[in-house]
């Protein structure tokens, strides 16, 4: 493909969902991978042990199940099944007690009334509010920002007064929303672990938001997994877009973008080679890099590079993954059912962790998130094993020697085995990756950060990646950002690549040119 309609820059998955989505549209697509594998930050390799399958990096997906982007792509027709562990989520307090989400309501209610008998129905009340307005809220939450026509049914379906009260428990910090909403500790510690799967402290405004949405995820979708490995969205993802006529080519590292009067025309990889795009340049490239690295500071508006300086990364993880000769033994029935299990921390705890990250010391009460993916997908080892991992966040800008990691990877198995006597026993083989790890199999993972920079509320909307329109749009003209940096985020829900390539399809559709002019003339006034 010598000049095709659009380049994609990287095959994480939103760039794959990009590719697919202009690929059907007819365009010619070519998709260029740095890495020799597709996938990003969707990855799986057998690097412990033969037949025990390890997901390197994310591994559960509530969001690309309820996603309307992934759905429309029907994966199912290319190779996709998803696999439930018979329990969605178990937090395990430091007391002995535990939390357990499931898809049943009852069977959740009956967990969190043992704190306290009333949050049983204050569970159930939750969920009645999701099945009326769940479908229209993921609508709302992964379109491009402002949702003006999901955020219109939304207000119809809930009537001016529940809006309001809706929207101010979604600006809550979620220990708050914790405090409103249940009686007993369980029900809250679940709310704000999950709030944590995004870099959102307890008491961080809008905190209550994520945590919600994870939460109500759980219950309506699982957290599912693909049989086989996260690397079998990717291969469906792939198959997809090849049958559309789009071109992955792996190996193949993006030096720049060319620029020229202001509208990106196409690529310089690595090798030399020039690919010259006739319609859009995608990227899912992290801003800083996309802006800074590809494109050059000498082709963006001043006011924009300034901004660019404020970007801010969430937190570097560590991750530790195991192959454990049988199922962890824990004291809990609840975590042997469970796909993910939180531990480590209650609520005090989270909100001390937070303070650790945010303050530079090193947590010494780590909050752990582990994956049992034999339990949620039989087919990740062999039947009596398990393969796990787990992992917790550090605070950015340590530079930590191999002996301090190798401390805190001593901490979480600690904390393991606290919960579970014995586990240290079913380990037969370990492997661990250090922030510089993630980052060096995927460049967007900027040590070892895993959202594409902070999902705290001054970094989301029209703030992301820096304050402006909410799109994929970048200030130069058909190029587009179409990864986790861009507004909504980062997981795997395929929004932003989805986001990247339709911004791009009306680029280039009757009218386009027009709409640029009046979206060149708001980024001109923005960035002055
Ligand atoms: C440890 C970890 C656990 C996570 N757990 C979950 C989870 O359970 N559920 C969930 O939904 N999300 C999870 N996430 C987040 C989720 O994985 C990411 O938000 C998502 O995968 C990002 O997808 P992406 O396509 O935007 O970018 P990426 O997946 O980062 O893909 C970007 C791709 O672009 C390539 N690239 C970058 N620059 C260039 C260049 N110059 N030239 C060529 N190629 C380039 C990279 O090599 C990479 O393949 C997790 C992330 C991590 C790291």
């Amino acid at each position: 493909m010598s000049a095709p309609d659009a380049i994609v820059i990287g095959a994480g998955h939103n760039g794959l969902v990009a590719a697919n989505i202009l690929a059907e549209a007819g365009w010619d697509v070519l998709v260029c991978e740095e890495q020799s594998v597709a996938g990003g930050a969707v990855a799986t390799a057998e690097v412990i042990a033969p037949a025990f399958r390890t997901d390197l990096f994310s591994a559960f997906y509530p969001l690309a199940a309820a996603s309307p982007v992934i759905r429309r792509l029907d994966l199912a027709a290319h190779g996709l099944r998803w696999s439930r562990a018979p329990a969605v989520l178990t937090h395990l307090l430091p007391d002995g007690r535990s939390a357990t989400l499931w898809q049943d309501p009852a069977q959740t209610a009956a967990s969190l009334a043992t704190f306290h008998l009333s949050d049983g129905d204050a569970w159930l009340r939750l969920t009645a509010q999701w099945e009326r307005i769940g479908d229209r809220l993921i609508d709302a939450l992964l379109s491009p920002f402002p949702p003006i026509r999901s955020a219109a049914g939304l207000a119809r379906q809930l009537g001016m007064g529940e809006l309001l009260r809706f929207a101010r428990m979604a600006a809550q910090p979620v220990r708050r929303f914790g405090e409103e909403t249940f009686r007993g500790v369980g029900g809250p510690i679940l709310f704000a672990g999950n709030a944590l799967h995004a870099d959102l402290p307890p008491d961080g405004a809008g905190s209550a938001l994520y945590g919600w949405l994870l939460m109500m995820l759980g219950h309506s979708v699982g957290f599912p997994v693909p049989v086989g490995g996260a690397d079998s969205l990717v291969k469906a993802l792939i198959r997809r877009a090849e049958s559309h006529g789009a071109q992955i080519r792996t190996g193949a590292q993006v030096a720049s973008v060319q620029v020229n009067g202001g509208r990106a025309t196409g690529v310089t990889l690595q090798s030399g080679d020039h690919v010259t795009a006739r319609r859009a340049v995608l990227a899912d490239v992290a801003a800083p890099s996309l802006f800074e690295d590809l494109v050059g500071r000498e082709h963006l508006p001043v006011r924009f590079v300034e901004d660019l300086a404020n970007f801010q990364w969430d937190a570097p993880t560590l991750k530790v993954n195991w192959v454990l000769d049988r199922q962890i033994p824990w004291t809990d029935a609840d975590a042997r059912s469970a796909g993910t299990v939180h531990l480590g921390v209650d609520m005090d705890g989270l909100t001390d962790y937070a303070a650790d990250l945010s303050t530079r010391r090193i947590p010494t009460r780590p909050f752990v998130l582990l994956g049992q993916m034999t339990t949620a997908d039989p087919t990740r080892s062999p039947a009596g094993t398990e393969s796990a991992w787990a992992y917790t966040h550090l605070p950015r800008g340590l530079r930590l020697k191999s002996r301090q990691l190798d401390a805190h990877v001593e901490r979480i198995e600690a904390r393991i085995e606290a919960h579970a006597p014995g586990f240290r026993a079913t380990v037969r083989a370990r492997h661990v990756q250090a922030p510089a790890d993630l980052q060096a199999y995927d460049r967007n993972l900027v040590d070892g950060a895993i959202n594409g920079g902070t999902a705290q509320l001054h970094q989301q909307l029209v703030f992301r990646p820096v304050p402006g329109l909410g799109g994929a749009a970048t200030p130069i003209d058909r190029l587009y950002l179409a990864g986790s940096s861009a507004h909504p985020g980062g997981g795997v829900h395929g929004a932003c690549g989805s986001n990247a390539a339709h911004a791009a399809l009306r680029r280039d559709a009757f009218g386009g040119g027009a709409k640029q002019l009046i979206r060149a003339d708001l980024m001109r006034r923005i960035y002055r």
